[in-house]
């Protein structure tokens, strides 16, 4: 087993970094240390508590530029998009150091006479978390921040592409002025740090941001030790041009959800269902901006379009591109990749596009749009729906009834109606189906950080 994390920039294939894997050994011992120091961090009030995520987030702020660059280097998105995931994952800190002074209770009216009944909250203990490359900070900020504002301790295990962006924003955790045992790290592979959080009956919630695939496995092996589970996972998201929709609104909603980060997030579009009525506009009309998306590495000026995380993301998109052609369709506008000196795959439009494509039916996490036309409705939303996967829906229609009525028919837990970008700190996310088990943001993304005891009283 290698005792080092290679960190490789996806742009220039060049390594960047290496950091030192914990063993076995030195995560127990994190572990223990999170476990004692949950003893005293309990006790601060939650006014403590806010005021550190408060520091916290404005030391985020003082580094934000060197924190994004970190995040460009090993991830590969444009620097501009990595900023704004700064932002993204600093607004989770402030919400949450809000939100700790509205941790609530409640008194229940009794049914007996003389017996009063009380709802209180508490911090749950230990909270493990393991997080992706496609978000390295903002998926981990929307662990820590509510887990740490309701009074546990937290430790995380960043994805091995990036763990530098990782590691330093939880530093500026420690200079902020949190105890080293409430918020730290792990360096490990995915297994390793997998298998011992799921078995340590010293942690008491395990979170996780990834594929459906891994999310299962954990979701599996934490039932021995019966642990709560929150569960963010993989995506295949429709997205619906209805006939009577605002062909530019939904060009621009198109490319905001399918080509940031190279079409590698789990709300990214991937399916697009375009009524035939407007098929030939709104293909035009996304080919047209989808030449306009500069390719490259994302360091520099203009760039939309970076790199895809490593070879195994490339090929999987090429096959399903060369799948796709073979099957039929036709490239509107890109089409070709080069991994030479990095994971380049230029933003692709496709047409002529059929279900049985591997493009309709996986995920594709890079830059390739395939277009399908409908006629009716309620046959784009069958297959719309038609897919393990719950978490991300959007449709574009200026029709009010007809967006309330997708609203209500498609099994999606994030659904953008003429937005191509729903997400933020204070609203609920999360997936239906297979795409996961709980919410991050808003109110819904703190109580699974809290267990609730109730006394009752007999006076
Ligand atoms: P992944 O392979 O599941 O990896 C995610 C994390 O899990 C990494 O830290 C990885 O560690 C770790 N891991 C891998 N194998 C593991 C195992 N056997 N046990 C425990 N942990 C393990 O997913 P990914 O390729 O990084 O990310 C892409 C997926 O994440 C997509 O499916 C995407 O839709 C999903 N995602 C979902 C959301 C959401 O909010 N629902 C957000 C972002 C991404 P190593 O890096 O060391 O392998």
């Amino acid at each position: 087993m290698s005792e080092e994390i290679i960190v490789i920039n996806p742009a220039t294939r060049e390594e960047i970094g290496k950091v030192q894997k914990d063993s076995q050994d030195d995560i127990e011992k994190k572990i223990d240390l999170a476990d004692e120091t949950f003893k005293s961090f309990k006790k601060l009030t939650a006014y403590e508590r806010a005021d550190l995520l408060f520091k916290w987030a404005d030391k985020i702020d003082k580094n934000k530029e060197e924190i994004a660059e970190l995040v460009t280097k090993e991830g590969g998105k444009p620097l501009t998009e990595a900023l704004g995931e700064v932002d993204y994952a600093n607004s989770y800190i402030r919400y949450y150091a809000e939100e700790a002074k509205r941790i609530y209770g409640r008194t229940v009216p009794s049914s007996k006479e003389n017996n009063r009944i009380v709802v209180t909250r508490h911090p749950i203990g230990v909270v493990a978390a393991i997080t992706p490359w496609n978000f390295p900070v903002a998926m981990m900020a929307r662990k820590a921040a509510p887990a740490v504002a309701a009074g546990n301790t937290f430790i995380v295990k960043p994805a091995s592409a990036t763990p530098l962006s990782a590691m330093k924003f939880i530093d500026l955790a420690l200079e902020a002025g949190f105890d080293k045992g409430v918020i730290q790290y792990v360096n490990a592979s995915g297994k390793d740090a997998g298998e011992i959080f799921t078995k340590s009956d010293k942690i008491m919630k395990l979170t996780f941001t990834g594929s459906t695939a891994v999310g299962k496995k954990l979701m599996s092996d934490a039932s021995v030790t019966v642990k709560n589970v929150t569960m963010e996972l993989g995506g295949h998201a429709p997205l619906i041009v209805h006939k009577d929709a605002d062909i530019d609104k939904a060009v621009e909603g198109t490319i905001a959800s399918k080509f940031r980060n190279s079409g590698q997030t789990c709300v990214c579009a991937n399916r697009l269902y375009v009524h035939e009525d407007v098929l030939e506009e709104y293909t035009e009309k996304l080919t047209a901006k989808v030449k306009e998306l500069k390719m490259g590495n994302g360091m520099e000026d203009g760039v939309k379009i970076g790199p895809l995380i490593d070879e195994d993301g490339y090929d999987k998109v090429m096959n399903q591109l060369e799948d796709a052609i073979s099957k039929g369709a036709k490239v509107e506008t890109g089409g070709q990749g080069n991994k030479e000196a990095g994971y380049f795959i230029e933003p692709t439009v496709l047409s002529n596009v059929s279900d049985d494509m591997l493009c309709m039916k996986e995920e594709t996490f890079g830059p390739l749009a395939p277009i399908q036309s409908y006629s009716n409705l309620d046959e784009a939303v069958a297959k719309a729906n038609g897919t393990e996967f719950g978490l991300a829906a959007y449709y574009f229609t200026e029709n009010y009834a007809t967006g309330v009525y997708l609203t209500d028919v498609l099994d999606f837990g994030v659904l953008g109606w003429n937005n191509g970008a729903p997400s933020a700190a204070n609203i609920p996310f999360g997936g239906l189906k297979e795409s996961g088990v709980g919410r991050e943001g808003a109110i819904e993304g703190l109580e699974p950080y809290t267990e609730t005891k109730v006394t009752s009283i007999n006076l």
